[in-house]
Order: structure tokens, then C-alpha cells, then sequence
């Protein structure tokens, strides 16, 4: 499945298909220029981000027939496709739909709850005695809101880690999304709870994997190292690994609880998970935020894959990600929002913007993130192609700025105007006799 979703500043429609859009779009204009095509919809005039390494598409057309993209490419000779209806995409951009690597869907319902709480007390005080008493219901509810939620800002598939998935699975059914569901299990010293989710996490694993015609599949969510014992983990790894599925957990998240799992093992938590063998390239690792080199390194060799979740570790005081070195070391970072109480938002634009500034303003380093890399899904990379295609626009407009800058350090006698003119810049015939500090912009004189 690839979404498509069309953004403007003040509407927003998202379209999700359950099939795969072709990647030879020239093999598909091929064979409609022949025959004349019948479509459900068409988008006409927006600007296009294919994110597969093409150029962007101006005046684009995207062509729709059950639930298939038919044709994506330019208007100019576009083939002729009928289709019963006709949507105006000037002054929109359609890009591939967005995944957000990590949530918790139902906690919508938390939205806005225990703002200024530490983690630890905003968890063991705040948001498990309420959790408690959520039923399936409950949780279906939420989560269809907050797959609307998501709709409405751009997100076609989600991670999740939550208790009664099942009811979250229906919900992604009926909203037409796709997502990678991991039933939560949590120990936090009761070893009965821990063994039930894990048999209830397994029971879905094997009822729900493939669900809504393969849009759903299914991870085990063993909470984290502090809330669940090493043997208890180590069982959910067996069980994982048994059944072909992935996990889904929470890293380094916070140092009070890092602090917890040194006391009792004495170790950290990559190395205690590290020790039972729990770390592969299945596990899609939540946070990672407080990690040594050695760390990285152990994450990086065993495959594991990091989502990055900057607005959440900022609402929640657990401090910045060091996502350049995590891409330096050569593990794939994806980035996701938390749950909505913990973020109070699912939009993954909100994200992306203070996923790439916090870095530098924790820092005070510019250029700590200004060659974005791709940010990478954890399951497929389909999450990639964002960071790649601003990567052009960022790269192509510094290094435009750079050498003019230069230009004008190498002539410091030229005035603006001059330089200005110069360059072809300036189309003013008006003579200006200082340099930029008293040049009017507007009629090239001296300022006043
Ligand atoms: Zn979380």
C-alpha cells in the first residue's frame, strides 16, 4: 500500500490505497496512451514528491481507480483518463503518505492529562491507575480518533503499543490505514500479569497478523527493561522470534529509570537486553534517547532500529536524542510522536519541525542536523523520502547564499548596489552610494 496526501493551507484530504503504486510510471502511460483509461478520481495541477530519487513534479496529475493509483506524472501529455470525479490540486503538494514509528493510539482519551508531571509520576500516578480501567471499548473509541486524527495531518501507517490491540486493529480497518500493532506487556513486579499479556500478545499475534487484507500486522510491546524482568523478557523474545514477528519497546528513555535497571543488574539497559540475547533487527527501539558510543555501537551491529520522538522527550523533560550520531553509527531512525498524552498532538509535521531544530538548540549548533538524513520507518524505510527531498531544497539554497556571500567579502569596495547589479540581482537602474547599512531596499537610495 502507498498513500497519497494532498495538503493545502486550508484544506486537507488524504487518500490511502490498499495496492502498491507502480514504480515504472512511464510503462503505465505507456499502455493508457494506447487505451483511453476510466478513473474514480483526479487530481489535477498539484506539485508532486515521489520520494523514490525522481524530481519533483510540477502540474502533476494522479489518477485513481479502486483504491489504485492508475497514473502519477505530469500533465503535459498525460494520457487522457476519464473519471467521475475531478479534484483541483493547484497550490497543493501530494507526497507518499507518513508513518509515525511510535504511539499509543488510544490515549487521545489522555490528551491534555498531568501536563507539568515528572515520567515516573506522571506513569505510576497518573496514567496507569487510569489505564486500569480502560476497557476494549474505550480504547476502540480512541483509537479511531486518533486514526482521524492522523488522516487529517498526513499519517498513513503507525507503529502502536497498547493494551487491547485487537480493538485498535478493527479501528485502523475501518479509518483505511496501515499499521504495526504490539500488544503492551508490563511485569512491574506483578510476574502473573507479565505471563498473561505475553499469552494475549501471542493469541493476537496469531489471530490478527496479516488483518484488513494486510494492512495490520502484529509485534509483540514488552513496555521496557524497567517494567519488565530479564527472564520475562527473555521469554518474550523466544515467543517473537517462534512466530516470525517483531518487538516493540521503549529504550533509554529517561536516566531515573536507567538509574533503577543499574541498581538491580548492574548493568545499563542495552547491555542488560545485550546479555539475553534480546537485541536483533526486529526490534524497533522507542526513544534512545541517554545512550553511550558503546551503546550505539551494540544497537547499530545488531540491526536495531530507533524511533525518534522530539516533541514527546521535550513535553516529558527526558532530554534530546543524539540523532546524528545515531545515524552516524549507522542505524536506521525513524521518527514518531508518543502517545497523544505525552505529546498532546499525532502530527508528524509538529515532529519533523522540533525533531530537526531541538537537536541544534540543545547544542547551540546550527549545523547539527542541516544535512537532514533520511528518517527511516523502522519496518520497511518507506519513511525515508521527507527528509531526502528537503534535503535538496536546504542544499541547493545554502549553497547559493554561501557563494554570494563570498562574493561580496572578495569585493568589499563594490556597493550593494553595485554587487547587486552586478550579479543581476538588482534590476534598478538607481545609483546607491553606501554600502547595505544605509541602502533602501525599495528605492536604492540611502537611507535617511
Ligand atoms: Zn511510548
Amino acid at each position: 500500500m502507498l498513500s497519497f496526501c494532498v495538503c493545502a493551507s486550508q484544506t486537507s484530504a488524504v487518500f490511502s490505497f490498499r495496492d502498491r503504486i507502480p514504480n515504472q510510471y512511464h510503462l503505465i502511460y505507456f499502455h493508457a496512451t494506447v487505451i483511453a483509461t476510466e478513473a474514480d478520481l483526479i487530481i489535477r495541477g498539484c506539485t508532486i514528491l515521489p520520494m523514490n530519487g525522481r524530481e519533483i513534479i510540477e502540474g502533476g496529475v494522479i489518477a485513481i481507480k479502486n483504491s489504485t493509483i492508475l497514473y502519477v506524472g505530469q500533465e503535459t501529455g498525460a494520457p487522457f483518463i476519464r473519471a467521475e470525479k475531478v479534484m483541483d490540486g493547484h497550490g497543493k503538494v501530494a507526497i507518499p503518505g507518513l508513518i509515525n514509528c511510535h504511539t499509543h493510539l488510544a490515549m487521545t482519551l489522555f490528551r491534555g492529562i498531568a501536563e507539568d508531571q515528572e515520567l515516573d509520576r506522571w506513569l505510576t500516578e497518573t496514567i496507569w491507575p487510569l489505564e486500569a480501567k480502560l476497557g476494549p471499548e474505550d480504547v476502540y473509541d480512541g483509537a479511531l480518533l486518533g486514526c482521524l486524527e492522523m488522516i487529517k495531518s498526513g499519517t498513513t501507517c503507525f507503529a502502536d503499543m497498547y493494551f487491547h490491540e485487537e480493538t485498535v486493529a478493527k479501528a485502523v480497518e475501518v479509518a483505511g490505514l496501515r499499521a504495526t500493532l504490539a500488544p503492551g506487556i508490563i511485569e512491574a513486579g506483578n510476574k502473573r500479569l507479565g505471563e498473561d499479556l505475553l499469552e494475549r500478545g501471542i493469541e493476537m499475534a496469531r489471530k490478527y497478523q496479516g488483518y484488513a487484507r494486510g494492512r495490520v500486522s502484529i509485534r509483540l510491546g514488552p513496555h521496557s527493561a524497567y517494567t519488565c524482568s530479564p527472564e520475562l523478557l527473555k521469554e518474550v523474545r523466544e515467543k517473537a522470534s517462534a512466530l516470525h514477528v517483531g518487538m516493540h519497546i521503549h529504550l533509554a528513555e529517561s536516566t531515573e529509570m536507567a538509574s533503577l535497571v543499574k541498581k538491580e543488574h548492574d548493568l545499563s539497559e542495552v547491555e542488560l537486553l545485550e546479555s539475553i540475547g534480546f537485541l536483533k533487527p526486529d526490534v524497533l527501539a522507542a526513544h534512545s534517547i541517554h545512550l553511550s558510543e558503546g551503546e550505539m555501537q551494540i544497537l547499530a551491529r545488531r540491526g536495531v532500529k530507533v524511533s525518534y520522538n522530539p516533541v514527546a522527550n521535550m513535553k516529558m523533560a527526558q532530554g534530546v536524542a543524539r540523532v546524528k550520531d545515531l545515524l552516524a553509527s549507522g542505524i536506521t531512525v525513524g521518527i514518531g510522536t508518543d502517545g497523544p498524552a505525552s505529546n498532546n498532538s499525532l502530527d508528524m509535521f509538529d515532529s519533523m519541525k522540533v525533531g530537526r531544530s531541538s537537536p541544534k538548540s540543545h547544542l547551540c549548533r546550527s549545523h547539527n542536523l542541516a544535512s537532514p538524513k533520511r528518517f527511516k520507518d523502522g519496518d520497511n524505510r518507506r519513511g525515508k523520502g521527507f527528509g531526502s527531498a528537503r534535503k535538496r531544497w536546504f542544499t541547493r539554497d545554502w549553497k547559493k547564499s554561501r557563494r554570494h556571500f563570498s562574493r561580496v567579502q572578495e569585493a568589499p569596495s563594490d556597493t550593494c548596489a553595485q554587487y547587486l547589479r552586478k550579479h543581476r540581482l538588482l534590476r534598478s537602474r538607481k545609483r546607491c552610494r553606501h554600502s547595505h547599512r544605509g541602502w533602501n531596499r525599495t528605492n536604492g537610495k540611502p537611507r535617511s
